[in-house]
């Protein structure tokens, strides 16, 4: 029996070993969200994405639910967001001497209790954002690398609308 918990805890991981499913996973941590705004704020192709969400399913990660047209998808359980967020906390402390990282955690602590994505409006909170950017002093948090590829092309268009 114990090995079998262990094979099973190993596929799990397996499906959860990829950059971009843990990305959707981290999106997925505040909203029931469908695949069209997963593909934009991912900025990823409808292929690949629907590849990487059948990983997630088969794997029990992500739930599905239909409505009309559209598929919503949210996280199976809320053990997935503890482990990720458990794992995520013990990395910051890992990595706290990367200058890179520093920068990163100072940004994403700032006492902002909860901000807006400039790209697709997502309400986020700074400790949970995917990226953070500076801007003229200010900081912008995004839910996702797509959102943030976005910003980082369109700086002007994004910053006029943009809450501070
Ligand atoms: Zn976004």
């Amino acid at each position: 029996m114990y090995s079998e918990v262990f094979t099973l805890h190993s596929k799990l991981l397996k499906a959860l070993s990829n950059p971009k499913r843990l990305e959707i996973l981290h999106l997925l941590r505040n909203s029931e969200l469908t695949v069209s705004s997963i593909q934009k704020m991912l900025y990823l192709p409808q292929g690949n994405l629907s590849q990487h969400l059948m990983v997630l399913r088969e794997a029990h990660v992500v739930a599905t639910r239909r409505k009309g047209r559209e598929i919503y998808y949210k996280i199976a359980h809320t053990n997935f967001i503890k482990a990720s967020d458990l794992i995520r906390e013990l990395l910051i402390k890992q990595h706290k001497d990367n200058p890179q990282m520093k920068e990163l955690t100072r940004n994403m602590t700032d006492l902002v209790p909860l901000t807006q994505d400039p790209v697709c409006k997502m309400r986020i909170s700074p400790k949970t954002a995917s990226f953070v950017t500076k801007l003229n002093g200010n900081p912008f948090y995004f839910c996702a690398s797509g959102c943030y590829k976005k910003f980082k092309e369109n700086k002007e268009k994004y910053l006029k609308t943009a809450q501070i």
